[in-house]
Order: structure tokens, then sequence, then C-alpha cells
């Protein structure tokens, strides 16, 4: 692989960037200077430094996965296809990613597929609150009180208490007896959603995510359909 590319994928540094490093002299690869960036290197023999540190070679890979109903966020399943199923079988058995938090098996939406163990716990990490935002259909009429009682923090089933949540009302069907609305929470208890709406004595009939921290779904994105970023593409939008 080119130098230039092994390290952008193994640094902070951009192409960019590590064209000027290697113009400064200050990339090895064993043990000579190396004079051009698009200079090739086999991974899995060369020993690359910057700076006379050593750049190991850790290949991450993230996926985003617009997760279809009837599939779960789990590496393997003894009954269901696993999200892991949507995804190129080959990068899966090379990286051995596993998902990014959880969606329920019915839920559909934007969920990340990393091998990444870092990347992973600073996205679920409960210190972190990163925001996760949903759409969602209920079965009732959501009334102009429940905006109050999420942002207040709701406390779920045995009075387990939620952080302050967003709710905006999209819609309220008064003929079908149903509303459409959006919800944003910082923290990923089980069932959260599901939960919260039973606690203001409304149904969930249908869940999807649509934002991880800055990162939204993508709208082209069908269910079912995926894309790859590169670590780059993928911190500058969380
Ligand atoms: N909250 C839920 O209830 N289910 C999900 O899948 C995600 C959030």
């Amino acid at each position: 692989m080119r130098l230039d590319k092994y390290l952008s994928e193994n640094t902070l540094y951009s192409r960019k960037e590590i064209k000027q490093l290697v113009k400064a002299k200050r990339v090895q690869v064993n043990g000579q200077v190396i004079k051009k960036a698009d200079s090739k290197v086999n991974p899995d023999q060369d020993q690359v430094n910057l700076d006379g540190i050593s750049i190991a070679y850790e290949p991450f890979i993230y996926y985003i996965l617009n997760k279809p109903q009837g599939v779960v966020s789990a590496t393997w399943d003894a009954q269901w296809p696993t999200v892991l199923d949507c995804l190129p079988q080959e990068d899966m058995a090379i990286y051995e990613p596993a998902p990014v938090g959880r969606l329920d098996k019915d839920t559909e939406g934007l969920l990340i597929i990393t091998n990444d163990g870092q990347f992973n716990h600073q996205i679920v990490s409960p210190k972190r609150h990163v925001e996760k935002e949903y759409t969602v259909e209920v079965s009732e009429l959501i009334p102009d009180s429940a905006i109050d009682d999420f942002q207040a923090g709701l406390k779920i089933d045995q009075g387990d208490q939620c952080l302050p949540a967003k709710l905006t009302i999209i819609n309220r069907d008064k003929d079908r007896e149903m509303s459409h609305a959006r919800v944003t929470i910082r923290e990923g208890k089980y069932h959260q959603v599901k939960r919260m709406f039973a606690a203001i004595g409304c149904q969930v009939t249908a869940l999807k995510r649509i934002r991880i921290g800055k990162f939204y779904l993508p709208e082209d994105l069908g269910l079912g359909e995926y894309i790859k970023l590169s670590k780059a593409d993928l911190e500058k939008e969380i």
C-alpha cells in the first residue's frame, strides 16, 4: 500500500500533512528516510517510523448501516440474522467488527459497525452523553404536556430516572389515533425510547434512529444499505 495511505490510516495526519512530513525527512521505512509520499510499503513486513517513533498498522473499518427490521445488533445469533449479515462477508471475516451500541430487532436506522474499540467506547460511554435522535410513531395522540415531561427527565418502570430528553411532536392524526414525533436522548438504557413513551401512556409502533452525535443517517441510504467510511470521515462527523 502507499506510504501516505498507511500513515493517514494509522495517525491523525491528513494526506497533505503527511506529504509535508515526508518532505521534511521525518518519515523512515526500515531505517531509510523516504522521499516520496506515494512510495509503497508492505504493512506486514515494513517498519514505518515517524520522528523515530514506530507507527503500528491497525487496520480499522467503519460501516454505516441503515439497519432494517428483523436483524439483531449482535455479532452472532442462534435464531436471527445479524447486522453483520448485511455487510460484505469478506470484510467481516478479516476485520471482525461489532455494532456500536444496539438497536432493537424491530428498530430501523443508523448503526455504526467497526472493529475500532476505542471509537466504539467513545460513542457508547455513559460518561460522554452522545446524542441519539429517533423518529417515532405511536398509536395514541401525544399530549402537549409530554414535551415538558421529557424535558424534565422521565422516570421509567420502577423509578429508573432518565436524563432530560427533547421531544418534538411532528403531527397528531385524530382520525387514525396516532402521532409522529422526534426524540433526542443522551444515554442508552435498554428499550429506552419505547419505555419513555410507555411512561406517558403511548405505545411505539415504529422507531428509526436518524442521528448519532453529528452523524445523520444519509437520506438516500435505503434500508439494508451501507456505506464504508474512513477513520478521517467518521471523526469529522461525530
Ligand atoms: N430505544 C428503544 O426503545 N429501542 C431502540 O432500538 C433504541 C432506542
